[in-house]
Parts: C-alpha cells; sequence; structure tokens
C-alpha cells in the first residue's frame, strides 16, 4: 500500500471511530497525528537499519525454535543518536500540539534533551534501553530528577522508539515459522499485547502486538498472559450486544484481552487502531475488576 493510501486508509477510519464514539474524536486525532509522524519516522530507522538486514533476518529464523522473542536474540541495534533524537523530537511535538496541558512536562523533557552542550542530562539512549529492557525503576528515576509524570515520560519513550521497532518488525516476520510460536508475547519485541482479532475459516484467533505491529496466530482457548488452557476458566462478553468485539478473560491470573471479529466487521479500519476502537472494553473490564 503507498503511503499515501495508508494516510487516507487511516484517516477515514479515524473519520469513522469518532462518528461512533464523539467523546473520543480529540485523542482519535491525536493518535491519527501520531501514527502518521511514526510512519515517516519509520521509513528514517529502515535505512538506518540496513547494515542489520542480513543478522536480523538470521536471527529471525531462530525465534520459535529458541523460543525467545527476536529483540532478547539480537539485542536492540545500534541506532544514530541523532536519528533517535529526532525521533523524540517529533514525538513531543505532536503530542504538545494536541495536549497543551502536558506543556510543562514536555518543555522539561525537551529542554533536558536537547538544552545546550554540557547541559543536556537526558541521555536519549539510556531513555530508550531503560524502556525495551522494562526497566521501569529506572524510568521512574528519570522522571524523578527531571520532575515529569513518569507515565508521560515512559509514553514518549515508547511512541519513539515503535517506529524503529515497527521497521524491525516488518524486516524479519518473514523470517520467523510464527506457526512455531506458542506464546503471548510478542515473537519481534516480546511485549504483551491484549489485542487480538479473528479472521477467516473458524474464526481462527491472531494476536496483534501494539507495540510493533507484529501478528500471530494463538490458540483461542488459551490466556496470552499466563498460558491457563482450561476452558472453564476462560471466556469472553460482550458488550452492549454489540457481536464485532469480545471481552476475553482469565479467572486464573484475571487479565483481560480484546479481540474484533474481522469475519463480522469486515477489514475497514486498520488494525493499528483496534486498541483504540476497543477502548470501551478496556472500561467494560475495570467495571469487572479485570487487570
Ligand atoms: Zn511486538
Ligand atoms: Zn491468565
Amino acid at each position: 500500500m503507498s503511503a499515501e493510501n495508508f494516510q487516507e486508509e487511516l484517516r477515514q477510519a479515524v473519520d469513522l471511530m469518532s462518528l461512533e464514539r464523539p467523546e473520543s474524536r480529540s485523542s482519535l486525532r491525536f493518535l491519527l497525528d501520531l501514527i502518521l509522524e511514526q510512519s515517516s519516522l519509520e521509513e528514517r530507522f529502515k535505512e538506518a537499519l540496513s547494515d542489520h538486514f542480513q543478522s536480523l533476518r538470521e536471527a529471525a529464523k531462530r525465534v520459535a525454535e529458541e523460543r525467545k522473542p527476536l529483540l532478547e536474540l539480537v539485542g536492540v541495534p545500534d541506532i544514530p543518536e541523532d536519528l533517535l533524537l529526532e525521533s523524540i523530537s517529533s514525538v513531543l511535538r505532536v503530542t504538545l500540539s494536541h495536549r497543551e496541558d502536558l506543556a510543562e512536562d514536555l518543555g522539561r523533557i525537551e529542554a533536558a534533551l536537547f538544552g545546550g552542550k554540557g547541559d543536556r542530562n537526558l541521555d536519549p539512549e539510556v531513555l530508550v534501553s531503560s524502556l525495551l529492557s522494562g526497566r521501569k525503576e529506572e524510568l521512574e528515576k528519570l522522571a524523578g530528577e527531571l520532575g515529569v509524570d513518569p507515565v508521560l515520560i515512559e509514553a514518549i519513550a515508547l511512541w519513539a522508539v515503535q517506529p524503529l521497532l515497527r521497521a524491525i518488525s516488518k524486516l524479519a516476520i518473514g523470517d520467523i515459522d510464527l506457526k512455531g510460536w506458542y506464546e503471548g508475547r510478542c515473537p519481534v519485541c516480546g511485549s504483551h499485547t491484549r489485542v487480538g482479532f479473528l479472521r477467516g475459516e473458524g474464526k481462527k484467533l491472531h494476536l496483534h502486538c501494539t507495540v510493533c505491529g507484529a501478528e500471530w496466530p494463538f490458540q483461542r482457548i488459551k490466556c496470552p498472559f499466563c498460558g491457563n488452557e482450561d476452558q472453564d476458566r476462560l471466556g469472553f462478553y460482550t458488550v452492549g450486544g454489540d457481536n464485532r468485539f469480545r471481552l476475553y478473560f482469565c479467572d486464573e491470573c484475571g487479565r483481560y484481552w480484546k479481540v474484533v471479529d474481522e469475519e463480522v466487521v469486515g477489514r475497514k479500519i486498520p488494525r493499528v487502531l483496534y486498541d483504540a476502537w476497543t477502548s470501551h472494553l478496556d472500561l467494560a473490564a475495570s467495571e469487572r475488576g479485570l487487570k
């Protein structure tokens, strides 16, 4: 699909979703601008990755056998710092244009990254590596030092690194034996996802990684979080009689995941929007005490 078609498809989808849920309009506009910005950054990261193509694709072939996500096998490839900074800077700009209420915190992050020489006290590589290795306490420490909300700094770091992860995912997914990957976490980046879709005859379940966009088949009767396969301890609700979406839950670990039935909805909404499209299920889940 060409970049223009992708943009147009996203815009139309966001319009449709906004009609259905007018109260989400402004957050959907934000999401749209963020995804558009990220997709142009993705091209840049793809170029920067060209020296790593071969090694990534070789490692991808070992993912299923070694039962380890690609990023765990290869680590995060070295990326030029200026590109990383550009990505963070773009994300800060898009965020500010939709969330003026965050101006002060966003300004602090920007100053820490881009303040004059010797003035800088936030290393973009430290930011990204603490996010990717799941070292939450490091992110919290960084946030504390800057005096900003840890949730915000984590979101900015994630949005800035997503174009890199998406580029890696697209590059390597074809070399991963997805049918041999039985885990609930992503075979590329290792993230857990709570988004899936049913597709094809027999409504086969696939999970969609909301971080890098990878998709892989997954058992219908299995919890992607704890691996529970006891069908008496798993189930799903529909909300308000709407059979387009299913809210699955596991009684074993109390987690939930959201599944779009593509046999009912078709493909008019790009999957990158499924998490937002099903945001009302997050509410329903929290009302039911699911996490
Ligand atoms: Zn992923
Ligand atoms: Zn579970």
